[in-house]
């Protein structure tokens, strides 16, 4: 055994010394595994052709041979590394002699140059290939350039590229020089982008692409290699491009309305604001900062600081616990004004929807796959390509015509600023069961939330489904045309299925009672009503809603009793119900999907919310409840401030939050801008202890320095995306998103510290004892300012 270890030892230590010496050394002793790799895809690299006339020398010089695949039998055959270097020093091109002549030079007969990937060829005869490129220009799904190889002449240049074309893989970036040829049967479609033929005449290869990397028609890639979902999923590409082109249209919307955009820091430093956060360690003992789960304090202070109207894409930081479809990361877009309402700000986001969907409908084309519309790039902006100089003037009001209809492109549909509705927390609890509605969900399929006093439900029913003392019994009756056994059948299976549904989690107090109207029942099919309720329900007449009005053979009711009290939190058992069902009559077809968009804002909130019923740490005060939006928010009203102090869980605020089909894509407030309100609700109503409010006293300060009243709003960002794009995760809009446990796979983040970090960042496990601290030669003193005396930082003080 000693043997066979030291022989081995022998064998390793002679490999290091040959390669210290230049010698080439087999696969397995290569010291870096990458290079392995890389010196095999350059061995693959084509030949460069030498027919480029305007070619540099590294490309039009003949390469080195190339050495032979590796392999471990190669250990005999030793390759020569000057060769190697050789073969690196030829294929090395120099791009600045290679330059891509610019896309709008494009004309039929002109030659050009163009960067891309190629695709799969098509070898259609000994002398006739094609090859889509995807271009650099063109980062959208589609293909714009087919290159067309042919050759009649053995030798030619033509004959040469075609051989050099059949040399690079698929998936290889190159450049392509060739004759633009407009294809034959082709029309392009207007404003979408122009496709050619390219007669080829050379390509270089720039980088093959390797064999081992297996590509097949929608693959989806593992996590750690999200370079190649980026690069073969056209779909996610165009999503980012929607995203960035968003940003833009954003900005320019808002620099338009005189905002401006300012970055706040993103090493922060912990506060009770609401959500868990990220710390940061610092090398000075005992201090970290804290990454910000929103600009919210800075955006505030800047309003007290004069800047009085501000917008950020910022980047949110929060320890969510793995909250289903939650990213540790995410991107806001946070606005803030001064001398604003709540209601300026609603109007402000309302207009920039509407320029926003109007956006989405112009320039993208809903593509359905697997049921999901996905947003296609089909607007080509002259305007960006052309440049400033060549712009076309727009005539007043342009910019609010509809896309052009007739183009035969699907288009989105639009909403405008009038088709935005409002309602306040309380009535979209008591009607839809939650404070995110979907306002697809509607009658004929499935009517909003009744109470049933007026149908005077006999004790013995409301007995049989709750316990509780004073309940309240609502009902809401879903029609699916289907006749009463069929709707039997898909109602049961779906109550069945509710112990497993994670989002519904019906309360113990109450259970649903499900009646099916069937007229070949006895008191069709509600006889658990007795005789006079069961007739009130099918005599009813008296809502504006004639959904409601008389019953039809398999349409399904169903009552739920909750807790006759104030409404607080997010939902509701029968408002988690209602949408559950809407989904899954949905996926099962019975309802059809409705593709439109449904914007509601929410306003009105509660300004506080009892501890049990909020995920979030809140802000760490002894009065049982916490701020529902953040603890800078102001009241409602000069009552609802009132009665934070008497009654706090009935005060309302001014918070409003942006729901579009069940989702909420953002919130916002207007905040309370002087310095004692805002410590008032902090000590009195939310009982904090004096550190944490001390934790604010950078914003009280600010507040206390003339701050005028200000509100903002924060779209979140990703998910609003998410919506936009159809998309069942936040994951799909984000080019390198984090797993469910908030882990980048592809990077390997986070990763392990190392004993040396935990030194240096004072981290110690707490089973460890702290090392004993390294005698400093020279004390660094730690720098202070020195014309500053130090100030008092409590601003109670
Ligand atoms: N900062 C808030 C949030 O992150 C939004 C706002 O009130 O402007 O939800």
């Amino acid at each position: 055994m000693v043997r066979i270890i030291s022989s081995y030892l022998q064998r390793t230590t002679l490999r290091c010394i040959q390669s210290m010496k230049g010698q080439s050394l087999p696969r397995r002793f290569q010291p870096i595994f990458r290079l392995e790799h890389t010196r095999t895809l350059h061995d693959e690299i084509s030949k460069p052709t030498g027919s480029e006339s305007t070619a540099t020398e590294s490309i039009d010089s003949e390469p080195a041979e190339s050495a032979p695949p590796e392999s471990e039998s190669s250990e005999s055959v030793p390759v020569d590394p000057s060769a190697q270097w050789e073969t690196y020093n030829a294929n090395f091109i120099d791009l600045r002699q290679h330059q891509a002549t610019p896309l709008l030079g494009y004309q039929a007969g002109q030659e050009v140059t163009v960067h891309g990937f190629i695709s799969k060829r098509r070898d259609v005869s000994s002398n006739l290939s094609f090859c889509e490129l995807s271009n650099a220009f063109d980062y959208s799904s589609q293909k714009n350039i087919q290159i067309v190889s042919t050759w009649n002449e053995d030798g030619s240049r033509q004959f040469l590229a075609h051989q050099d074309l059949k040399t690079i893989p698929a998936y290889s970036p190159v450049i392509v020089t060739g004759t633009l040829q407009e294809p034959p049967n082709t029309t392009n479609k207007p404003g979408s982008p122009r496709r050619w033929d390219l007669k080829l005449r050379s390509i270089h290869c720039l980088n093959p692409f390797p064999k081992d990397i297996i590509v097949s028609k929608d693959a989806v890639w593992p996590p750690h290699q999200r370079h190649l979902q980026l690069r073969f999923d056209p779909l996610l590409r165009d999503r980012l491009k929607l995203r960035s082109i968003l940003q833009t249209t954003i900005s320019k919307f808002l620099q338009s309305k005189s905002f401006i955009q300012v970055e706040t820091p993103l090493l922060f430093k912990s506060t009770p604001e609401g959500a868990r956060e990220f710390l940061v360690p610092t090398r000075r003992e005992g201090y970290a900062y804290a990454l910000p789960q929103s600009p919210q304090q800075y955006k505030q202070i800047l309003m007290a600081s004069g800047i009085t109207r501000y917008y950020q894409f910022a980047k949110c930081f929060r320890d969510e616990d793995h909250r289903a479809d939650r990213q540790p990361e995410f991107t806001q877009l946070d606005i803030e004004m001064a001398f604003a309402s709540g209601s300026d700000v609603m109007k402000l986001v309302s207009g920039l929807l509407d320029k926003i969907f109007f956006l989405l409908s112009g320039k993208w084309s809903p593509t359905e796959i697997n049921g999901i519309q996905h947003p296609v790039y089909v607007g080509f902006d002259e305007t960006v390509s052309k440049g400033p100089e060549k712009k076309k003037k727009k005539s007043k009001g342009e910019d609010q015509k509809p896309p052009e209809a007739g183009d035969g492109i699907t288009r989105y549909p639009r909403v405008q600023y009038r088709d935005i509705q409002f309602m306040t927390y309380s009535q979209v609890m008591k009607h839809f069961g939650t404070d995110k509605p979907d306002m697809r969900i509607r009658p004929p399929h499935i009517t909003s939330i009744r109470g049933t006093t007026h149908l005077n439900l006999p004790q013995e029913f409301i007995q049989k489904i709750t316990s509780l003392e004073d309940s309240y019994v609502e009902m809401i009756k879903i029609r699916l045309d289907l006749p009463p056994h069929a709707a039997g059948e898909f109602i049961r299976k779906f109550m069945d299925s509710l112990p497993n549904n994670t989002t519904v989690k019906p309360s113990p107090e109450s259970t649903p009672a499900v009646l099916v109207y069937d007229s070949s029942k006895p008191l069709n099919g509600l006889s658990a009503l007795g005789h006079e309720s069961a007739r009130k329900l099918e005599e009813f007449t008296g809502l504006k809603e004639s959904h409601y009005h008389g019953c039809k053979d398999g349409d399904i009711i169903i009552f739920h009793a909750r807790k006759r009290e104030t409404f607080h939190g997010s939902s509701t058992d029968l408002g988690r119900l209602r949408k559950a069902l809407y989904d899954t009559a949905v996926q099962q077809g019975f309802i059809p999907k409705d593709n439109s968009f449904k914007v509601i804002w929410v306003t009105e909130f509660p300004l506080f919310t009892p501890n049990g019923d909020n995920a979030d740490p809140g802000q760490g005060g002894t009065a049982g409840f916490s701020s529902t939006h953040h603890p800078f928010t102001a009241p409602l009203t000069p009552k609802d401030f009132f009665s934070a102090k008497y009654s706090p869980l009935q005060a309302r605020a001014d918070h409003y939050d942006l729901v579009i089909n069940g989702v909420e894509v953002g919130g916002g407030s207007r905040r309370i801008h002087a310095a004692k309100h805002q410590e008032f609700i902090l000590r009195d109503v939310l009982k904090m202890t004096d550190e944490g409010i001390a934790e604010f006293s950078h914003l009280l300060e600010a507040l206390r320095a003339g701050c005028p009243p200000h509100a903002g709003f924060a779209f979140g960002f990703d998910r609003f995306l998410s919506v936009l794009c159809d998309v069942p995760s936040i994951k799909d809009v984000i080019a390198f998103p984090k797993t469910n446990k908030g882990e980048d796979l592809m990077v390997g983040s986070p990763a392990k510290i190392t004993p040396e970090q935990r030194k240096t960042y004072h981290m110690f496990q707490e089973s460890e004892p702290e090392p004993e601290p390294e005698p400093k030669l020279e004390p660094e003193p730690e720098p202070e300012p020195k014309s500053e005396p130090e100030q008092d930082q409590g601003f109670n003080a």
